[in-house]
């Protein structure tokens, strides 16, 4: 049996977001998009949501790039937001499932709840809200920032994050996540393979003190070092740590369509680090497009 592969001379981009969480684009489309900025492979990761993957993974196949699956999951240490990235997971492990489907809850009623407080002092209603997400999408505050956007109230996203919607602005309400620790034990308990995202944004939690090692020994295989939130000096010490902790290392865009400036391969991750990533997930499978040496097709 030919093995497939990913085409090695092409850029891989493994941080994307699509309509299925804050993106703005369908999944389809964000794997077209993927594909018309030349990208050879790209992973979707949206938040706490598995829902894109078949949708992503048929245009893969349609485009002729590779696919990989993937999730980034909203946890915290403290108050402080931080995210781990699962890729290929097993989109049917019982546990895993359960804790998304409670951040996807618990993020629901937070978000009425900003929106609730926000409605008081501005002309904002829940149903502008929903008419700003598709169903079942994994709601964030980008989604209360573009009903804000319709309404007038703010210019984009942007402004709106760093007014209304800031954790500072007066509104916000947090959501229940897990711990890194707890996220990253059910994405390998699910097969998967779990990367820190973008490690040094708002916050840096995941570099205090002592954080790092416990979050290797409780299975961290990997670093999003190359990143547009992670600064200079803090890619240093991320590189540092890979180094130390033998850690595998990603480079990533995190594009989330027209909700954020990050284009699609503005950082991208080497080949040799994405061959480990296929070697060490399990739990689902990619779609690779690529035969092997013998040039036959899988299917
Ligand atoms: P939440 O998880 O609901 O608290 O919202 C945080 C999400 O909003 C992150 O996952 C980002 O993708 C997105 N985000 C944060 N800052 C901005 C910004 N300035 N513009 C657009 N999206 C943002
Ligand atoms: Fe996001
Ligand atoms: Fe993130
Ligand atoms: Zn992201």
């Amino acid at each position: 049996m030919a093995i497939r592969g990913f085409d090695e001379s092409l850029p891989i981009d493994l941080h994307t977001h699509s309509s299925v969480s804050d993106g703005t684009e369908p999944p389809g489309a964000v794997i077209r998009a993927a594909a018309a900025a030349g990208l050879g492979t790209v992973a979707l990761t949206d938040h706490d949501s598995c829902a894109g993957w078949a949708e992503a993974a048929a245009a893969a196949r349609e485009a002729g790039i590779s696919f990989i699956p993937g999730v980034e999951f909203s946890t915290q240490i403290d108050r402080a937001s931080v995210h781990v990235l699962g890729y290929l997971v097993d989109p049917a492990d019982a546990d895993l499932l359960a804790s998304m489907t409670e951040v996807r809850e618990s993020r629901l009623t937070r978000a009425e709840r900003m929106v609730e407080r926000i409605g008081a002092d501005y002309p904002l209603t829940w149903q502008d809200v929903l008419d700003e997400s598709e169903p079942d999408a994994t709601i964030g505050r980008p989604h209360i920032a573009d009903a804000l956007v319709r309404r007038g109230i703010v210019g984009d996203r942007t402004e709106a994050f760093e007014g209304i919607l800031h954790w500072r602005g007066g509104y916000y309400q947090p959501h229940r996540a897990p711990s890194p620790v707890e996220a990253i034990g059910l994405i390998r308990a699910a097969g998967g393979v779990a990367v820190l995202a973008h490690p040094a944004s708002r916050g840096k939690a995941a570099l205090r003190p002592g954080w790092m090692r416990r979050l290797v020994d409780a299975g961290l295989q990997g670093l999003e070092i190359d990143h547009r939130e992670n600064d200079e000096v803090s890619r240093g010490l991320l590189h540092e740590y890979a180094r130390k902790l033998d850690l595998l290392v990603t480079g990533s865009s995190d594009y989330h369509g027209t909700g954020k400036p990050n284009r699609l391969g503005e950082h991208t991750t080497a080949p040799e680090q994405l061959r480990r990533i296929l070697e060490l997930g399990t739990g689902s499978r990619p779609e690779l497009a690529v035969a092997d040496d013998s040039g036959q097709q899988q299917r």
